[in-house]
C-alpha cells in the first residue's frame, strides 16, 4: 500500500479527501456498508483507494466503482477471500433485477447485451461490438501493445426508445441526457443506449433482421449517431483491455483521441473494421477551421489540462485537435506513441499529475513540443 499526500481530486471524485492510500488488495475482499439517499447498502469488492478521512473507493464484483464518503460509511471490514468478479450468470441476474421490467439478455463471447427492444437489435449490437473488439485487439497487437484480457464481461444496456433511455440515464447524466444518444459510464463500466432504428418493439420482439437494421443505420443521416455508438464502445474496450484505468489521470486528448481514431463506422464488413485509422472527415474539417486561428500554445494546453474539453465553447475544437494529434502520432511516431500509451496505462486512480509533469512526460517521449508542433501542422496540412 502506498501513502500519498496532496493529491488533487477532480469533480468526478470530490467525495474523497485529499490524502489517499492506494490499496493493493487483490487477495482480499472488502465488505462495506453505507447509507445513500436514505437507503442502507452493502457492497463487496476490492478496495481501490482509502482516504485518510475514511472515504473509500471500491470496485464491486459487478465492475461498478463506488466512491463512499466518510459520512455515508457505516461499516468496513476485510477478509482474505480473493476478489472474484461475478460469473456471467450472476452478473446477468443482478443487472436484470436492477433494470425495469421487460428486459432480456443476449450474450456473446465478450459481451452481455441487455435489451427491451427486438432481439434482432441486441444481436446486431453485440455483433458490431465483437467485431470492433477484435479489430481493436488486432490493431494494438500490430502496434506492439499486447492487451490484457478484460476482468469483467462487457455490458451494454439497450432501451427500446429514447424516452425510456432518458428516464433511466437521467440519474447519471442529468439534463444533458437529452443531447446524449448513448454513453459509456466510467462508474458502472457499462454502455447505455437505445434502439436507433426506430423499429424496436413496434414490429414485435425478434422481428428485426440484421440486414434490415444495417440498411437503416447505414443511411448518411445515421453516420453521426453510429460514430457516437462506436466511439463509446471503443472507450469501453480501451478501459477494459488495459489501455487506461478508470479514474486515473489519463489526459482526455489521449483517451478521446483513441475513441475518435476508431469511431468511423464500418457496418458492412463481416470480420474486419475498415474504419480504423481512416481520415475522420468531420474532425479534420473542424481542425482545419480551428487551425486558421490556432493559438501558438495550443498543443501545450491540449496536453497539460483537460479544461478545453470540459468547456462547451472550446470542446469541439479540442476534440478535433485531439483526433488530429492522435492520427499524426500513430501514423508518424508509432513506436513513441505506444511507449507513451504504456506509461499512461500504468497510471493509478485518483492520482492527478500537474501540468508540468504531463508536459515533461510527453516531451521525454516525443521531444520538444514546439518542434513537434511544426511537424504536426506540416503533416496535417497535407491530409485530405
Ligand atoms: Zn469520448
Amino acid at each position: 500500500m502506498h501513502k500519498l499526500n496532496n493529491i488533487k481530486i477532480t469533480a468526478i471524485a470530490t467525495c474523497l479527501a485529499a490524502c489517499l492510500l492506494l490499496c493493493d488488495s487483490a487477495v482480499a475482499l472488502d465488505h462495506v456498508t453505507f447509507v445513500r439517499d436514505g437507503k442502507r447498502r452493502r457492497v463487496d469488492g476490492r478496495l481501490v483507494v482509502e482516504a485518510k478521512d475514511g472515504g473509500l473507493m471500491l470496485t464491486a464484483r459487478d465492475g461498478v466503482i463506488w466512491t463512499i464518503p466518510p459520512e455515508e460509511l457505516i461499516e468496513h471490514s476485510t477478509d482474505d477471500t480473493p476478489f472474484k468478479p461475478l460469473s456471467r450468470d450472476e452478473l446477468s441476474m443482478q443487472i436484470l433485477a436492477e433494470l425495469p421490467e421487460g428486459f432480456d439478455v443476449y450474450g456473446t463471447t465478450n459481451y452481455l447485451v441487455f435489451y427491451d427492444t427486438s432481439k434482432g437489435y441486441a444481436r446486431w449490437c453485440a455483433a458490431l461490438f465483437e467485431r470492433l473488439y477484435r479489430a481493436f485487439s488486432t490493431h494494438w497487437k500490430g502496434e506492439g501493445f499486447k492487451l490484457p484480457e478484460p476482468e469483467f464481461p462487457l455490458v451494454a444496456i439497450v432501451f427500446s426508445d429514447k424516452d425510456s433511455y432518458e428516464r433511466f440515464a437521467r440519474a447519471e447524466l442529468g439534463d444533458a441526457v437529452s443531447s446524449i444518444i448513448g454513453y459509456f459510464s466510467l462508474r458502472t463500466n457499462r454502455m447505455v443506449m437505445y434502439d436507433l432504428t426506430g423499429i424496436g418493439r413496434a414490429k414485435g420482439r425478434g422481428s428485426s433482421s440484421l440486414t434490415a437494421i444495417t440498411k437503416v443505420l447505414s443511411r448518411p443521416q445515421s453516420a453521426a449517431t453510429m460514430a457516437t455508438i462506436v466511439h463509446e464502445a471503443t472507450h469501453q474496450i480501451a478501459y477494459n483491455r488495459g489501455l487506461h484505468e478508470r479514474y486515473s489521470d489519463c489526459p482526455l486528448w489521449f483517451s478521446e483521441g483513441i475513441a475518435m481514431y476508431f469511431e468511423m463506422p464500418d457496418l458492412q464488413s463481416k470480420s474486419t473494421w475498415r474504419g480504423i485509422g481512416k481520415v475522420n472527415t468531420p474532425r479534420l474539417i473542424r481542425f482545419g477551421k480551428y487551425a486558421r486561428n490556432r493559438p501558438g500554445d495550443s498543443l501545450a494546453t491540449l496536453l497539460t489540462n483537460d479544461d478545453r474539453f470540459r468547456d462547451t465553447s472550446t470542446s469541439l475544437d479540442a476534440y478535433a485537435e485531439a483526433w488530429a494529434l492522435t492520427y499524426f502520432l500513430i501514423k508518424q511516431r508509432g513506436a513513441e506513441y505506444v511507449k507513451y500509451l504504456r506509461l499512461l496505462s500504468q497510471k493509478k486512480p485518483l492520482i492527478w499529475d500537474t501540468p508540468e509533469v504531463r508536459r515533461k512526460q510527453f516531451e521525454e517521449i516525443f521531444g520538444d513540443l514546439d518542434e513537434l508542433n511544426v511537424e504536426f501542422l506540416r503533416y496535417m496540412g497535407k491530409i485530405r
